[in-house]
């Protein structure tokens, strides 16, 4: 009787894990910053978190990145490889808040492993330079550290097409997409996992290459930037600005050739040349869209989920999620 019991029991126990890993998303993607350079406190610079496979992956380290994290009680040091899609500074002057602030052993940070950082040519240079300047710092919290803690060492890898990364079966591929044309080594990625996937354009215009990459994936995160019509009129540098970058037009054609579950839209640049007149909104950006696309499409926003398992569920913060009153052990 008791063995039967205990039968029961275990039996009871797999059918609840069995519902609980069907419940599980194969991949989260959340929007840590979908803003660009403009210093906003609404959109913090470009960051986007990968959770897949029990890892937890960063792509670029815009503005703010470390705040939104912990937003999320995610600590800092938790994260297990850093992907840049270019240097640009909107995309990595977030990168020393969350490598050394991430190495200090409170609850928010408790990294004692090297971070490891992948990106296009100069990725290496940029981090051995970054700890060339950080040193100071390095130097005397070394001192207050356990001797075989690493988490102030980066480990840095230049990268390119044709570079694959695997771990615990979550599959990151980079591919070369079209920022500019002096721009020769942005890219964008498409992590795979479980049957699911995502592309992450990073900066791009128009990409057949993206479309190439994105070959039944399930949801496609794109960059789009647009300005209101006297702005592009009068501004050389919006101009220039959107020659860098995807209309929603054209975005909306990158959508409609790869088809996803869901098209999503970060890194959002909204542009005016006019303090006096407003840059396009988000409404604008949908209607834009319309025009060459008309499947399921979220303009992101910041800390915005995306969950894709057997559905592609989307999930917004609410300021009541935010609490204020840390405790800092
Ligand atoms: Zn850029």
């Amino acid at each position: 009787m008791r063995n039967l019991f205990k039968t029961g029991i275990l039996l009871f126990l797999f059918i609840v894990n069995i519902i609980d890993a069907a419940a599980q998303p194969a991949i989260k993607i959340t929007l840590l910053g979908t803003g660009a350079p403009v210093p906003s406190i609404e959109r913090f610079g470009p960051a986007i978190l990968v959770e897949a496979g029990g890892q937890k992956l960063l792509f670029d380290c815009g503005r703010g990145a470390s705040q939104r994290l912990w937003q999320l009680k995610i600590p800092l040091g938790t994260i297990d490889a850093l992907f840049l899609t270019h240097l640009h500074s909107d995309h990595v002057v977030g990168i020393p808040d969350l490598w050394l602030t991430g190495w200090i052993p409170a609850v928010y940070g408790r990294r004692s492993h090297p971070l490891e950082t992948f990106g296009p040519a100069g990725t290496q240079n940029m981090m051995e330079n970054l700890v060339k300047a950080y040193s100071w710092d390095i130097t005397t919290r070394s001192k207050e550290r356990n001797k075989a803690d690493s988490g102030a060492l980066v480990i840095a890898t230049d990268i390119e097409e044709k570079f694959v990364w695997e771990k615990n079966g979550v599959k990151v591929t980079p591919f070369t997409v079209r920022h500019a044309e002096f721009i020769d080594s942005a890219l964008g990625y498409r992590i795979d996992y479980a049957g699911h996937s995502v592309i992450l354009s990073g900066d791009t215009r128009y990409s057949e290459n993206l479309i190439r990459y994105a070959k039944g994936v399930d949801v496609v995160v794109h960059e789009v930037a647009a300005a209101n019509e006297s702005s592009m009129q009068k501004s050389p540098l919006i101009n220039q600005i959107l020659g860098f970058h995807i209309s929603p037009e054209e975005a909306g054609k990158v959508f409609s050739q790869t088809n996803p579950k869901l098209a999503v839209y970060s890194h959002i640049v909204l542009l005016t040349a006019d303090p006096s007149l407003p840059p396009p909104t988000v409404n604008d950006l949908i209607s834009r869209t319309k025009k060459t696309y008309n499947g399921p499409l979220e303009v992101g926003e910041d800390l915005l989920s995306i969950e894709i398992g057997d559905q592609v569920k989307v999930t917004r913060f609410t300021a009541d999620q935010r609490k204020p009153g840390e405790v800092i052990k």
